[in-house]
């Protein structure tokens, strides 16, 4: 199964993928590890995409799909989630014409859908432990003595990315520029809408509710 995951920042993107991987033994494709292998390893992708970087640009669509398209004919027998790209309708665009030189296409596109409120209770009540990096939450994970860590009595803290005024504008360069990206997928594919405000765990029922009834669709 070819897969893309796509969500607002904070929809649960990273959770849900390592619980499809675990069922389906897929290969886990993030725009963000790949970026930042490649620039370790020096290849000439790498370096293009670090000199855009160096100059304080965003690296051009054309430098990430060329790695994304990269890393997926790496894999042997194809079947892979998407974790973080296509960022834009121009690079599932390109996406697409790729797989098709390569008789490939995406089978499955998961919507995950969060209202904008609950990310943001999601993300701006997310503390963490500078010691051990345990992660806690002020209303549905808190540690049992209010701003310590359970494991280490040390003071949690809240990542600087994590505040309202940063998710805010996550939240809007998402919908300027990615959410056109669920919308490209409509017109070409069958879009998974699941409804991701509940607990993961549910969340990751519908999911795999949903993979299994694709994969016997698929086998009839
Ligand atoms: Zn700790």
């Amino acid at each position: 199964m070819r897969i893309v995951l796509l969500g607002a920042p904070g929809a649960g993107k990273g959770t849900q993928c390592k619980k499809i991987i675990a069922e389906y033994g897929l290969e886990h494709l993030s725009s963000g590890d790949i970026l930042r292998q490649q620039r370790a390893a020096g290849t000439e992708l790498g370096k293009k995409a670090q000199s855009y970087m160096d100059s304080g640009a965003l690296v051009p669509d054309d430098v990430i799909v060329g790695m994304m398209v990269d890393a997926i004919t790496k894999i042997s027998d194809g079947g892979f989630v998407l974790d973080g790209f296509p960022r834009t309708v121009n690079q599932a665009r390109e996406l697409d014409k790729a797989l098709k030189a390569a008789g490939n296409k995406i089978d499955v596109v998961i919507n995950l859908e969060v209202d904008d409120d609950a990310i943001a209770r999601r993300i701006t009540g997310r503390r963490s432990c500078p010691k051990c990096g345990a992660v806690y939450h002020v209303e549905n994970m808190k540690p049992l003595v209010e701003g310590k860590c359970d494991n280490d009595g040390v003071d949690l803290v809240q990542r600087p990315d994590d505040t309202l005024e940063v998710v805010k504008n996550r939240l809007k360069n998402y919908h300027e520029q990615t959410a056109p990206v669920v919308g490209y997928y409509r017109e070409n594919n069958t879009v998974s809408d699941i409804d991701a405000n509940g607990n993961p765990d549910a969340v990751n029922e519908s999911v795999l509710g949903m993979l299994k009834a694709f994969s016997v669709s698929q086998n009839e």
